[in-house]
């Protein structure tokens, strides 16, 4: 029996006990109406506690409490979001159980090594982990049977601060586990369930999280416990370890002890998808676990096969783990003996023709032991190929089996809530169900039924929404730490709502090129401080914290802001995470985008400013060269190019051209109404072609469609696999 420990909520008055079940499920985080509920409730609770609704549970007094449930405007608004989430989680008729009823039971087991869930769970460094979200929302939404596993950072938090000079440093904060949206995974005594990754030496123990999204279940593992050594137990504390034989770890700790996870807890599943290759060691144990069911290994071997899928997202090979054979061979010394298939066997099967031979690479590991594979846009899925071919030699290019599905984003996260409301007010009396439907082009066709000076009002409100979060974080520092003129500059304090305003924010990798608007400082200077029709950037984003090259970036963006002949005009939020992207994708005009082609595999920014009228103007590559259609946005550079300094040069002029001769002008073409219409028609144009196309509902049925319905259905990989229990 898998039990559930509650922490203390004896002070919840029965009439409010509902808000227990909906603090600790993330469906309150995608929906409104849940999120006044809990602000209602106190506001500044609510607002102290940073939108947590677990640990403003456990802080409120029970007076507010006892308050509540005697307030029946309160109570009435609690009956209401407490009914619409019981009808969500017990709801039968969902599109997949619509779609495919014969697959109900037919579970999918997703494995990725980080989730952007939610800002109180620490659990991403950037764009993947949003998109394994995204997954997981989308999944719950349509009803796609899915289980997830990944890992419970305790020390996910690097937190940004930027020095005066410019410099970033990296500030730790320790998540505080009960006090989180997760709850522990007890055994049948209640206490907490201890595990072992099997036939891996040494011993490594770890216990389980779970996290409710909606109706789908991620478990996280944790290696913090005091059944590890002291040099075992940071395996999961933190992503993405720099030290290779660490990563290694926590790649086995994923992968085999995940695996191993859901066979203990009972979990039957009949496909495994593998987001990126961190957790591939998965397909190894579901093997042996198959072997050990009595399966020939031929026959367990093909299986796994068949009912896998590798997703990859990114063509830097450096993104790509590997191993060297040594390495390997002191974890798995046991484990081979445990395998039916010989050492030698398995290492091959991670050989790829460009690193050295005594080097297992996780990707080729991955795409070797799935039937299906994918890159993330059409253009990726292109490159992969070409990346990949060594592998199937016989094959010609365009048949090597690896395919694409294009990321999207999970429209009720990342649209602005308000905006849906405006929505709603324009498109309900048509089409009432329209946001159930947002996968569909005739649904967003509507949205010219809104005047053009409500969509733009609306905007200016988020912009001005925006600024204010600006503002009050600058007067803090002003007050509390004495910060210095130029800091409060440089941190947005003369920042405008009048001005045309560019946002960019993203890892500072350097294939990004952060800095690629400042090639030419005099040229970017006289837009940015045309007196008529100024501009203005704001830029957010953490280099690695080993990324000394990505930090030097950074640094000389820092630098300009702070320089007075750029009229504080640059502004560096810190911190980027999921609240300030949220602020920022909502709030700005322009969304930028400039990295060297190919390297960009999709980048999912752009698509969340696109829902929300946010025009992009990008480098063509990743998921913009399917978005742009000449009339939503602004595409640049030549993607063709090689890299290296005239290609910056070129781009950035390209850049500057653009914004002088088409943007800015459009942008301060008003009528009398101050309405700028052109741009509010590209703003509507935008939310239309972009938001059916890119939204996680279209990738995740995709997904579907393509892979996982061939993936379950190979009815012999499930018959052979006795159910457990
Ligand atoms: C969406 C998102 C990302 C990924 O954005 P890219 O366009 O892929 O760079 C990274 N960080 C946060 C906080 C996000 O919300």
């Amino acid at each position: 029996m898998i039990g559930i420990r509650w922490i203390d909520f004896d002070h919840i008055p029965d009439r409010l006990s509902g808000l227990i079940d909906l603090s600790y499920n993330l469906w309150s985080s995608w929906h409104p109406e849940a999120q006044m509920l809990f602000k209602n409730l106190n506001k500044q609770g609510w607002k102290e506690s940073i939108h947590n609704p677990v640990l403003m549970l456990q802080q409120l007094p029970p007076e507010i409490l006892q308050e509540g449930s005697e307030n029946p405007e309160y109570t009435n608004q609690y009956d209401a979001v407490i009914a619409k989430f019981q009808r969500y989680m017990l709801a039968k008729n969902q599109w997949f159980t619509e779609y495919y009823p014969e697959h109900q039971r037919h579970k999918i087991a997703y494995f990725s090594a980080e989730y952007g869930l939610q800002h109180s769970l620490p659990f991403y460094a950037g764009g993947l982990g949003f998109l394994a979200g995204d997954h997981l929302k989308e999944c719950s939404d349509l009803g796609v049977p899915v289980v997830a596993i990944g890992f419970m950072y305790s020390d996910g938090y690097l937190h940004q601060r930027i020095r005066s000079d410019g410099w970033q440093e990296d500030v730790e904060e320790k998540l505080d586990r009960d006090n989180a949206p997760i709850k522990r995974v007890l055994n049948k005594d209640g206490e907490q369930l201890i595990l072992q990754v099997p036939f891996i030496t040494p011993q490594i123990h770890f216990s389980i999280w779970r996290v409710d999204i909606g109706r789908i279940i991620l478990y996280l593992i944790d290696t913090e416990i005091e059944q590890n050594p002291p040099h075992l137990r940071n395996i999961s504390s933190r992503l993405y370890s720099s030290i290779n034989e660490m990563r290694l770890l926590q790649e086995i700790v994923l992968g085999v002890g995940g695996t191993h996870l859901l066979h203990e807890l009972g979990i039957q599943y009949s496909a495994i998808h593998l987001n990126e290759g961190h957790a591939s060691f998965a397909l190894v144990e579901r093997f042996r676990q198959k072997v050990e069911a009595g399966l020939d290994p031929t026959e367990a071997w093909r299986q796994v096969k068949e009912t896998s899928l590798f997703t990859t997202h990114t063509p830097v090979p450096a993104g790509h783990d590997k191993f060297p054979h040594w390495m390997l061979d002191k974890y798995f010394g046991q484990y081979y003996g445990a395998l039916t298939m010989t050492r030698d066997e398995f290492l091959k099967a991670g050989s790829h023709q460009e690193d050295p031979p005594d080097m297992f690479n996780m990707a080729a590991f991955a795409l070797r032991m799935s039937a299906y594979s994918n890159g993330v846009s059409v253009k990726h899925g292109e490159v992969a190929r070409k990346m990949w071919h060594f592998l199937w030699p016989e094959e010609k290019l365009d048949d090597v089996p690896i395919g694409s599905i294009t990321n999207g984003v999970h429209v009720p996260t990342w649209m602005n809530p308000r905006l849906i409301q405006l929505m709603n007010r324009y498109l309900s009396p048509i089409c009432p169900d329209w946001l159930d439907h947002h996968d569909k082009d005739y649904v967003w066709a509507l949205i010219d039924r809104i005047p053009d000076e409500k969509l733009w009002e609306l905007h200016y409100n988020l912009k001005i929404k925006l600024i204010n979060r600006i503002l009050q974080f600058k007067r803090r520092d002003w007050m509390k730490y004495q910060a210095d003129c130029a800091n409060v500059v440089a941190g947005g304090a003369l920042i405008d709502p009048n001005t045309l305003t560019i946002g960019f924010a993203r890892r500072f990798s350097t294939y990004k090129r952060a800095d690629l608007i400042f090639r030419d400082l005099d040229r970017i200077k006289k837009i940015l401080n045309n007196p008529w029709k100024p501009v203005q950037i704001i830029f957010a984003g953490k280099a690695h914290p080993a990324d000394d090259e990505g930090k030097r970036i950074l640094q000389r963006i820092y630098q300009y802001a702070q320089q007075p002949e750029f009229g504080g005009r640059i502004a560096f939020i810190e911190d980027y995470g999921e609240q300030i992207a949220k602020y920022l994708v909502q709030g700005v005009d322009i969304w930028m985008n400039n990295p060297v082609p190919p390297l960009e595999a999709s980048g999912t920014s752009g698509m969340k400013a696109a829902v929300n009228g946010v025009l992009n103007l990008s480098i063509g590559d990743g998921w913009w060269l399917e978005g742009y259609n000449k009339k939503n946005g602004w595409i640049f550079g030549d993607n063709q190019k090689n890299s290296g300094g005239d290609r910056d040069w070129e781009d950035a002029i390209e850049l500057y051209d653009l914004l002088e001769k088409e943007i800015v002008p459009l942008y301060y073409d008003t009528n009398l109404d101050n309405v700028p219409h052109a741009w509010v028609q590209m703003m509507k144009e935008t939310i239309k072609s972009n938001a059916p196309k890119f939204s996680a509902r279209r990738m995740v049925k995709e997904y579907v469609h393509k892979y996982y319905i061939p993936a379950i259905s190979c009815t012999e990989c499930n018959n052979a696999f006795e159910p457990f229990h």
